[in-house]
C-alpha cells in the first residue's frame, strides 16, 4: 500500500491550469490543485476536469503540491453544445441534482415562453428541474398558482415565495439541502434575494451577474460552485440562456415536454411531429385539454427554431 496522502474532493472553481478542490470530510478545507500529467493527455471532454467533478487528491511526494489523479464517473451534467465543433460539447457544471428556474409572480411580468424554453434546455440535459415563481406578494398567492397551473399539471413542482413576506423560503432551502443546483432564470426576479434570504452571510452572486464577470476572460462559459452551510452547493453558471438549445435534434423535443409523453407512442407515425400529421395523440390531447395550448405553442416554436438551426448546419456541412 501507498503512503501517499490521499483524499476526495469537488471542484469548485478553476479554468484550466489551477482548480480549487473542497475536501470531503473536513471542515471545508480547500486546495488548489492541478491535473497530473497523465491524466491531463487522456483525449475527450469526458476526461476534462469540470466544475462539479469528484475527484482524488494525491500529494506531490515532495509535499506542499496537491494533484487531481482521477476524476470520478459523472451522474449528470450541464452542457453546452458547441455546432462549429467537431466534438462540439463544452461541460458546464458536472454533477447537476436539479435546475432551479426563477421567475418572479410580476415586476418582471414572467415570460411564460421563456420559462418552457428554460424547461426544455433542462430537459434537453436530462436535469430534473424545479420552478420557483417569487414575488408572489405582488398578486396574491391564489393568482399566482393559478398563472402557473399548466407547469404543476405537466408535472413540475411549483415552489411560491417571496422574500419579502418570507413565503416558501423554508421549503426551498430544504429541496436545496444536500443537492447541487443550478439557479437559472431572468435579472431580476430575485435569485440574489432569495439565496441571501435563506443563506444570510454568504453573500451569493449567480446567474447574469457572472457572466458579465467573465466577459473579459477567454472562458466562454465559466461556472463557479457556492458550497451551502448544509451540505448543498449552489452553481453560479452564466445561466441555461446561455447554454441555449444548441444541437437538440428537433425529433427529441416532444420528450422535453414531461405531459406530451404520456401521447408519444399513441401517434400514427413514429416520427410524428405533432403538426400536420393525421392520427396525432399529442394534438388530440390539445384538443380535449389534456395539454395546455400555450406549452403546445411553445413546442410548435421551438420545434420551428430546432429544425432551422439543423437545416443551415446541414447546408453548411456540419
Ligand atoms: P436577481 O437579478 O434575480 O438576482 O434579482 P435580485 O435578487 O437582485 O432582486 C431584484 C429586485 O427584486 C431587488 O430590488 C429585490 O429587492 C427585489 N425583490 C427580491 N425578492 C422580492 C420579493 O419577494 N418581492 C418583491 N416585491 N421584491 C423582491
Ligand atoms: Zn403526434
Amino acid at each position: 500500500m501507498s503512503d501517499v496522502p490521499c483524499e476526495r474532493g469537488i471542484i469548485l472553481s478553476g479554468t484550466g491550469g489551477v482548480w480549487q478542490a473542497r475536501v470531503e470530510g473536513t471542515a471545508g478545507t480547500i486546495r488548489d490543485v492541478t491535473l497530473r500529467g497523465r491524466l491531463k493527455q487522456t483525449r475527450g471532454d469526458v476526461r476534462k476536469l469540470t466544475v462539479g467533478d469528484w475527484v482524488v487528491l494525491e500529494e506531490d511526494v515532495r509535499g506542499g503540491m496537491w494533484t487531481v489523479t482521477e476524476i470520478q464517473p459523472r451522474v449528470s451534467q450541464l452542457a453546452r453544445r458547441e455546432p462549429g465543433r467537431k466534438h462540439g460539447e463544452r461541460i458546464v457544471v458536472a454533477n447537476v441534482d436539479q435546475v432551479l428556474i426563477v421567475f418572479a409572480a410580476a415586476n418582471p411580468e414572467p415570460h411564460l415562453r421563456m420559462l418552457d424554453r428554460f424547461l426544455v434546455i433542462a430537459e434537453g440535459n436530462k436535469l430534473h428541474a424545479r420552478i420557483v415563481i417569487n414575488k408572489i406578494e405582488l398578486v396574491g398567492e391564489p393568482v399566482a398558482r393559478a398563472r402557473f397551473a399548466d407547469y404543476t399539471a405537466a408535472g413540475y413542482h411549483v415552489h411560491f415565495t417571496s422574500v419579502l413576506h418570507r413565503l416558501g423560503l423554508t421549503e426551498l432551502h430544504d429541496a436545496l439541502a444536500g443537492r447541487m443546483s443550478v439557479l437559472s432564470g431572468p435579472s431580476g426576479v430575485g435569485k440574489s434575494s432569495l439565496l441571501n434570504a435563506m443563506y444570510p452571510g454568504l453573500n451569493l452572486r449567480v446567474g447574469e451577474i457572472s457572466l458579465s464577470v467573465n466577459k473579459g476572460r477567454h472562458t466562454t462559459v465559466g461556472a463557479l460552485l457556492h458550497p451551502l452551510p448544509d451540505a448543498g452547493y449552489v452553481a453560479d453558471t452564466p445561466g441555461l440562456r446561455e447554454v441555449g438549445l444548441w444541437g437538440l435534434p428537433p425529433a427529441h423535443l416532444d420528450a422535453c415536454f414531461p405531459e406530451f409523453r404520456r401521447y408519444l407512442n399513441g401517434c400514427r407515425f413514429g416520427d410524428c411531429s405533432h403538426q400536420r400529421e393525421p392520427e396525432c395523440a399529442v394534438s388530440a390531447a390539445v384538443s380535449a385539454g389534456a395539454i395546455a395550448p400555450e406549452r403546445y405553442q411553445s413546442y410548435v416554436k421551438l420545434h420551428s427554431e430546432l429544425t432551422e438551426t439543423e437545416r443551415l448546419r446541414e447546408t453548411h456541412g456540419r
